[in-house]
């Protein structure tokens, strides 16, 4: 049988967002619309609407769906902003945040990696205010800098520093900041030159490479 795609995304974004607390009505509609299945590798297709995280290949994975949500809705996108993404992994993130701002930077340390989400990324007709560069992204992405948002799907020991530099202001900026198995999902808003902090959740996200991460 040929799942009904439409039917599963809107129970996700009605059960697994709505339901949570996820209010920003662009975030909900871009993850109504967006084929997660699409991002999904075909062994793990059926599941691509469950309430989890699932396999993309070279030990990471795609984030549970309500994360995605949740890391979005934190970045207060309004629709004009240039936003870094680091850890492409599949892409769909890169695809929702692209469906929020004006213009994704999306990095990957992994060079497989970062040809799947550029392959997604252009098969679901997402891809075109959207670059993939593969690369470091614990040292951002320089010459695309400032960014208004900056997202990252890969645990941190401690906020980049090169990721603060790049931050706009006005600017926020989400990362999972902790231990390798645990971290606290931050939020780091610049404004009038002061730099606040909160924690938006508890998470479990797969560490963070490179100079600025667990190296
Ligand atoms: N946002 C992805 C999920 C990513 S999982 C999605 O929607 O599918 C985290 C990703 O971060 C992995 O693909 C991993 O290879 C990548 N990563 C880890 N450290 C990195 C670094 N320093 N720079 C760029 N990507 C990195």
């Amino acid at each position: 049988m040929i799942p009904h795609w439409a039917g599963e995304r809107d129970r996700m974004v009605e059960r697994q967002l709505r339901a949570r607390g996820i209010r920003d009505p662009r975030v909900l509609e871009a993850m109504g619309q967006i084929p997660r299945e699409e991002f999904v590798p075909l062994q793990h297709r059926l599941s691509s609407y469950q309430d989890e995280p699932l396999p993309i290949g070279h030990g990471q994975t795609i984030s549970q769906p309500y994360m995605t949500a949740l890391m979005a809705q934190c970045l207060e996108l309004a629709g004009g902003e240039r936003v870094l993404d680091v850890g492409a992994g599949s892409g769909y993130h890169a695809a929702v945040l692209g469906a929020l701002a004006a213009e994704v930077i999306s990095v990957e340390i992994i060079p497989a990696l970062a040809e799947q989400a550029r392959s997604n990324l252009q098969r679901t007709g997402r891809g075109n205010n959207i670059r993939v560069v593969c690369g470091d992204g614990s040292e951002g992405f320089p010459e695309a800098a400032p960014y208004h948002g900056i997202s990252v799907a890969a645990g941190a020991p401690e906020t980049p520093q090169a990721l603060l530099d790049q931050l706009a202001d006005p600017g926020r900026l989400v990362i999972p900041v902790g231990t390798m198995g645990d971290q606290e999902l931050w939020v780091i808003t610049r404004r009038g030159g002061k730099t606040e902090t909160r924690t938006a959740a508890l998470c479990r996200f797969v560490p963070l490479r490179g100079y600025q991460g667990w190296r």
